[in-house]
């Protein structure tokens, strides 16, 4: 089938055609690691594991390459070490357990190949070292800078000029630079940094060029696809571009950007309160196929809201898909959908689609369907009668048994005080209640459900 993608260097969709026939290679960039990846990191993931779904599905397993790094050297994570007193590898290595954990819940398959920028330290001063022997790159007092001004095509992915990207960027300026837009390559290292022997000193590499030399060596001069959130367009693929082709290497044909994440209608960060990490949602009972679901819902080259509602509307849909494919085998995804997935991973066609099949299609094409999309419907349906029993289970537990005994003593005395406070209380604690018309009272589990809070209730 023929896959059309979205290449952000020449602003339109275009027919895929891989550099070898009959074979596709990517590289994502991956995460910096020091702490657990929050919900707009998944979304990359999520969007470039569809793209490899499919480029598996056309091309073979064994024919896609697929490359996303560990960025595990950088200024973010020597901090996090200093602040905490524990070593560099022990946060890296930490944080790439959970990042892989957290990512699989999501159905997220791993790629074929996850180099860490420490491993690659040599093909770095490599490129750097051919990148100073062409001209495009100077050494000064320790550091090494990419001449930005030495290539000529420098802004044309992101569409902007050097000096509007001088205006407009916080490019630092340093007394060893010859111009305030170029970027470093190598900067040195203290005796208490993380630092390498290199022709400049002891040092370390700067971020750009971790990707282009990772690249080169896991994908060669030239490869097919190039992903990444939008926010890194630039300055970090500019600058991995200028590297590659200064270096002499055609590097990457097609760039694709994921827009951003945010969290009911605003962007998500620590302090608006709305921060909060794939961990929290999985370990507060929503599933990994819930979130998949919500994140595919919408298409890939727009913002993206995770909302409350969207959440539980997946939650209703997948329980509607597990009625309907309990007990069958899949057979082959629907044309439409690889269809959809195929122009442009179109995944809210899909999932239209996917409401079509559920409603009149056969179910083993609905079943295989849902698995193209990377949900595994068996594994939520495990989890949902996992956690149904568990709820079931939470009217017995003690402290809940007690509150609920006191709350309706309460309201038979006309205490409402006392039973606003209880009712509060659990609310806080993330079970919402209702009040039966036969005096009983009903429980809802939240997303934010924290029994541990109750007790401050008694
Ligand atoms: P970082 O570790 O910050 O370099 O980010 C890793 C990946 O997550 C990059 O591809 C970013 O573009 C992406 N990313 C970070 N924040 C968001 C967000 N709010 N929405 C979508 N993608 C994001
Ligand atoms: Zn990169």
């Amino acid at each position: 089938m023929t896959i059309k993608l979205y290449n952000t260097k020449t602003r339109q969709k275009e027919v895929f055609k891989p550099i070898v026939d009959g074979k596709a290679s990517m590289y994502v960039c991956g995460p910096t690691v020091y702490e657990r990846a929050h919900l707009g990191n998944a979304r990359p993931v999520l969007v470039f594991d569809m793209l490899y779904r499919l480029l598996r599905h056309e091309y073979g397993a064994e024919n896609v390459k697929y490359v996303r790094n560990f960025t595990d050297v950088d200024d973010k994570i020597n901090a996090r070490a200093a602040q905490t007193g524990r070593p560099i590898s022990e946060i890296t290595d930490e944080t790439i357990g959970w990042f892989l954990d957290d990512m699989g819940a999501l159905g997220a398959l791993e790629p074929t190949d996850m180099p860490r920028a420490t491993e690659y330290i040599a093909p770095m001063i490599a490129m750097i070292e051919d990148l100073i022997a062409k001209g495009h790159a100077y050494a000064a007092e320790g550091h090494v800078l990419f001449k930005v001004r030495s290539y000529k095509d420098y802004g044309k992915l992101s569409g902007r000029s050097v000096d509007d990207m001088i205006a407009g960027a916080r490019v630092e300026v340093a007394p060893y630079k010859e111009d305030p837009m170029d970027f470093v390559l190598w900067k040195p290292s203290s005796d208490d940094l993380p630092g390498w022997d290199s022709p400049w000193g002891r040092g370390r590499p700067g971020w750009h060029i971790e990707c282009s030399a990772m690249a080169y060596e896991l994908l060669g001069a030239a490869f097919d696809i190039h992903g990444g959130g939008n926010d890194l367009t630039f300055p970090h693929h500019e600058n991995e571009i200028a590297q590659s082709k200064c270096a002499g290497h055609d590097f990457a044909n097609v760039w694709m950007h994921n827009e951003m994440l945010q969290v009911e209608g605003k962007k998500m960060s620590k302090s608006l309160g709305n921060f909060f990490t794939v961990r929290d949602l999985l370990d507060q009972g929503v599933p990994g196929e819930v979130i998949r679901f919500v994140m595919l819902s919408t298409h890939y080259r727009k913002p993206m809201d995770w909302t409350e509602k969207k959440r539980d509307e997946a939650e209703k849909t997948l329980g509607d898909w597990v009625k309907a494919t309990d007990g069958v085998v899949p057979s082959l995804p629907d044309k439409g959908v690889v269809a959809a997935i195929s122009d442009d991973l179109n995944t809210a066609g899909a999932i239209t689609r996917l409401h079509e099949l559920s409603k009149s299609g056969d179910k083993a094409t609905l079943k295989a369907s849902i698995h193209f999309l990377g949900i595994d419907i068996d594994k939520f349906a495990k989890e949902q009668s996992i956690l149904s029993s568990i709820e079931e289970g939470l009217k017995t537990a003690p402290i809940v048994e007690a509150l609920e005994i006191e709350l309706k003593k309460a309201r038979l005395e006309k205490n409402f005080a006392r039973a606003d406070e209880i009712r509060d209380g659990f609310k806080n604690a993330g079970l919402t209640i209702t009040y039966d018309s036969d005096g009983g009272i009903t429980f809802k589990r939240e997303a934010n459900f924290d029994p541990t809070k109750l007790e401050a209730l008694k």
